[in-house]
């Protein structure tokens, strides 16, 4: 019965007041806290609540397509060599993990990671390595992906913290283009523009384990992507979320979610389903307030824990 999920949508709603939309990127606090949507998708039908036409950056969540897609190049033994596979504890832009010259940074789902892995896309300008992943995506999601030029502005004017994360990878040799380039290839793809659909469709990709009839990537690549998702893509409330919700999943600062669920049934939904999610109201480790109270609502009552 759909109307199970409608109230789950419309519980989750009234949780927004415990959030706040982010502001330390000026245009992000223009979102409108108040607002959740959710698509639910697998191979064959989709199912839709909340203002759905809503477009939103996919912020952190380009994290981890970016870690698989610079993986798919280099192979995972070359990306073990620069970034590592540890979750932290620590805040999204936390810096301090990073002064050791041998200390890598810890995972690609944080900004430190995240911006060692931008500079290993391949290509040379910031242009050709975001065109690895708006190709990707506009193969996967048969459309045209934009990036909201707005959102990269105001990230970019205001990206000192993550300016100082870039030097410090630099000076320790964990970055393969320069600060600038990295930066901007870095805060191009967190500006990203997509619907809570195109997260859906993203999720069932992992949730395909990678491989559908038009794109193919290599399961051991796939393992690992997820492997990260489930203990380090919800920030520093990854454990919690592993223990509560028990599905891997990545957040943004936007307020957008992807959680992947590899086999189960959600009403008519069956086999492996991707969730999209948009709530802006976050929490103060970043994570949609809405998005997480509907997952673990969800999971409970379809039984859908990994574990
Ligand atoms: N672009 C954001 C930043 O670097 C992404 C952070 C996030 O979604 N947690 O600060």
């Amino acid at each position: 019965m759909r109307e199970n999920l409608i109230d789950l949508v419309h519980n989750s709603t009234l949780k927004t007041v415990n959030g706040k939309v982010a502001t330390y990127i000026p245009a992000l606090a223009e979102a409108d806290g108040q607002q959740f949507s959710v698509c639910l998708t697998d191979i064959n039908q989709s199912y839709e609540y909340g203002d759905t036409e809503t477009t939103f950056t996919l912020q952190s969540v380009v994290k981890v397509i970016s870690f698989m897609l610079a993986a798919d190049h280099h192979g995972l033994t070359m990306m073990m060599d620069f970034v590592d596979v540890e979750p932290t504890g620590d805040s999204f832009n936390s810096i301090v993990r990073l002064e050791s010259a041998n200390t890598k940074p810890f995972n690609p789902m944080i900004n430190a990671g995240a911006i060692t892995v931008a500079s290993l896309l391949p290509g040379e300008t910031p242009t050709e390595k975001v065109e690895v992943v708006t190709s990707f995506l506009e193969k996967l999601l048969q459309k045209e992906i934009t990036i909201n030029q707005k959102i990269y502005q105001s990230e970019y004017d205001s990206a000192d913290h993550n300016r100082a994360i870039a030097y410090i990878l630099k000076a320790n040799g964990y970055l393969e283009a320069g600060v600038e380039n990295a930066i901007q290839t870095y805060l191009q793809l967190c500006s990203i523009e997509v619907t809570v659909g195109d997260l859906a469709e993203i999720a069932l990709f992992f949730a395909q384990d990678g491989q559908n009839e038009r794109i193919c990537i290599d399961g051991a690549i796939l393992k690992v992507s997820k492997a990260l998702m489930l203990t380090c893509g919800m920030y520093n409330s990854s454990g919690k979320f592993a223990a509560f919700v028990g599905l891997p999943a990545k957040s943004g600062v936007s307020g957008a979610i992807i959680a992947v669920v590899k086999s189960g049934m959600i009403e008519d939904l069956k086999g492996p389903i991707g969730i999209g999610l948009y709530g802006p109201a976050i929490d103060t480790v970043g994570n949609s307030v809405a998005g997480v109270d509907f997952l673990m609502e969800l999971v409970k009552k379809y039984n859908l824990s990994v574990f």
